[in-house]
């Protein structure tokens, strides 16, 4: 058989743990067997991000840059126990948090939907994909407990020395105190990265604030995203068919609840947070859900939603058998291969990239599934498959 042919790299993002073990199998059974694959390889596993002191994660996204393109296997955020566990160096950041601060990107999430795991919410027939603005408001706040009667002020203090100062409360007695702050220019990215991920996938956008209460705050989010879309945006979205809709959050909550699905829904920070758990544990399971962060300058780096699986890797030590879920994994696979495909005109490698994913929702469809999927299904005695019986099991599907 001839393989298909890729023109530019991919930038790949190896990882930790039962998702490192995956990570091989998938290429080794679905990916190398058709593909000539063309990948610039980056080893962000603990020990090797320990070994270079990060420098790995760094170059990595950098690598991005200039490439476009990357898929990232899940990695380990080193904790106290991780310390020792892996005799490290320091407490290195997390992976996804240093790639995203380098490339400035907003994190899109969407659920991968199959016949037989039914959503909580009965009328979503469609992906609803989660948009989380990932800078400030209360995740960069400064708070003060207020010990008795006294006035709380926000202070703005510019350049030249000069003050401009609002009261937020006269307080009588006891109470509480916060500010927090956002900027223009990660709203306009965060913006920026909406609009052209609903260009990309076809997909409505909708973005909700609380700009009635809030009528500084929210409202400078609100008029951002309007004057970005009315400026550049527009027209592509009358050309591709799609809408831009801005609405109260309340409003939007209700409005998504009533929904059939099959559209992006922007977040600020906090709410974000709260509603993406909310639509990935309503859609059934974090195994089931893809995750891209999409830069405003066009980089896409691809991966899964869930963590690296650590229970399921010690009994992988152990020798005992495991059933970890590969589905989130292999779409990000293919997401990365898609867009490598659209960015270098390659036809057959986006041709490739639906084929994989029709592959492994069929084989799920036909009631063959892991363990995780078994225990959720609306389908009647599902075949459990071990971890890699599973991939094998998509790859004759794809092979027919
Ligand atoms: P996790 O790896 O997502 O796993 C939590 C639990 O969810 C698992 O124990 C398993 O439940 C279930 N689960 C998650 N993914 C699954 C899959 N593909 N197939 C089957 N079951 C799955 O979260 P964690 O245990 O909290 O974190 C482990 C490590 O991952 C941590 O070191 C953390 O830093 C890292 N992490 C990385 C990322 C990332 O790289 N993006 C994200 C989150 C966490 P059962 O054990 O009940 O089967
Ligand atoms: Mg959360």
């Amino acid at each position: 058989m001839n393989k298909i042919q890729m023109t530019t790299p991919l930038v790949e993002m190896d990882g930790d743990e039962m998702t490192r073990i995956l990570w091989k199998m998938i290429k080794d059974e679905l990916l190398t067997p058709f593909i000539d694959l063309k990948t610039e390889y980056y080893d962000l596993g603990l020990e090797h991000r320990n070994e270079t002191n990060d420098q790995i994660t760094i170059d990595s996204a950098n690598a991005t840059k200039k490439y476009g393109v990357a898929v990232k296997c899940a990695t380990i955020t080193p904790n106290a126990a991780r310390m020792t566990e892996y005799d490290l160096k320091e407490m290195w950041k997390s992976p996804n948090g240093t790639i995203r601060a380098i490339l400035d990107g907003t994190v899109f999430r969407a659920p991968i939907v199959v016949k037989g795991i039914e959503p909580c919410v009965k009328n979503w027939k469609k992906p609803i994909t989660i948009a989380r603005h990932a800078y400030g408001d209360v995740y960069k706040n400064t708070e003060m407990k207020i010990p008795g009667a006294g006035k709380v002020e926000l202070v703005y203090t510019a350049e030249d020395g000069s003050q401009t100062k609002e009261l937020v409360f006269d307080f009588k007695g006891p109470g509480v105190a916060q500010g927090m702050h956002n900027i223009d220019a990660s709203i306009e990215s965060f913006a920026k990265s909406c609009f052209n991920y609903a260009l990309d996938t076809k997909q409505d956008l909708w973005f909700a604030t609380k700009d009635t209460i809030s009528k500084k705050y929210d409202h400078t989010f609100k008029d951002i995203f309007q004057e970005i879309f009315d400026a550049e945006y527009k027209e592509k979205f009358e050309a591709a068919g799609i809408t831009y809709f801005y609405t109260l959050i309340d409003d939007a909550v209700a409005r998504v609840m009533k929904s059939e699905g099959g559209y992006i829904w922007a977040c600020k920070n906090y709410d974000g947070d709260v509603m993406s758990d909310m639509v990935s544990s309503a859609f059934g399971s974090l195994a089931m859900m893809t995750s891209v962060l999409v830069s405003p300058d066009g980089y896409y780096e691809y991966e899964a939603a869930h963590g690296t699986v650590q229970r399921h890797y010690y009994k992988h030590l152990k020798g005992e058998e495991t059933s970890t879920n590969s589905v989130a994994t292999i779409f990000a696979w293919s997401g990365a291969l898609r867009k490598r495909g659209e960015m270098d005109g390659n036809q057959e490698l986006m041709e490739f990239a639906d084929k994989l994913e029709n592959a492994t929702i069929q084989t799920i469809e036909e009631g063959k599934m892991t363990k995780d999927l078994a225990l959720i299904t609306t389908m009647e005695n599902p075949t459990v498959l071990n971890s890699g019986d599973f991939i094998k099991a998509i790859a004759d599907t794809l092979r027919k």
